[in-house]
């Protein structure tokens, strides 16, 4: 299977809202299978469809177990998610440092929700609704702002938190 192109900054397909899946086929999965590959490939937890220059509102994101700071994070499956539509369940934030692999090289502290709703569709097309938190709400967070043009950088307060990974 190929891995795909990933598409960097400043490529305006990044600023652009993407089109819903209308259709569930086998060229869906295909696709999901390949950006989870493309994903680890490039050490991403997460990859949105636009950032392989695909205008559809589809990510994938998984990742193995990891600690950080003495802080012990989970396993996360890969999975995709179709059409997601997030809301706000608890507007506490939470600050870690962020990366996108569409803009190499800079990290920068990003303060999300801790506890979102994702309501979305499987790669069936089956409709469902998880209340998330923690480390796995920023992911897709992150992830659903890419299907709406918008990068983690414009999440930025105070831009000399912005430094080189
Ligand atoms: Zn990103």
């Amino acid at each position: 299977m190929k891995k795909l192109p990933i598409v960097i900054i400043p490529d305006p397909i990044l600023r652009q809202k993407s089109k819903p899946v209308t259709e569930f086929t086998p060229e869906l999965k295909k696709l999901a299978d390949q950006m989870i590959k493309t994903m680890h490939q490039a050490n991403g937890v997460g990859l949105a469809a636009n950032q392989i220059n695909i205008d559809q509102q589809i990510f994938v994101y998984g990742m193995e177990a990891f600690e950080d700071e003495g802080i012990k994070y989970p396993a996360i499956p890969d999975q995709a998610v179709i059409n997601p539509r997030i809301t706000v369940l608890d507007s506490r934030t939470q600050t870690m440092d962020e990366g996108c692999l569409s803009i190499p090289g800079i990290v920068a502290p990003i303060a999300r929700p801790i506890k979102v709703r994702l309501e979305a569709q499987d790669i069936d097309g089956q409709p469902f609704i998880r209340d998330i938190s923690g480390y796995e709400a920023r992911v897709i967070q992150h992830e659903t702002d890419h299907l709406n043009g918008v990068l983690f950088l414009d999440h930025v307060t105070d831009p000399t938190q912005i430094r080189r990974s």
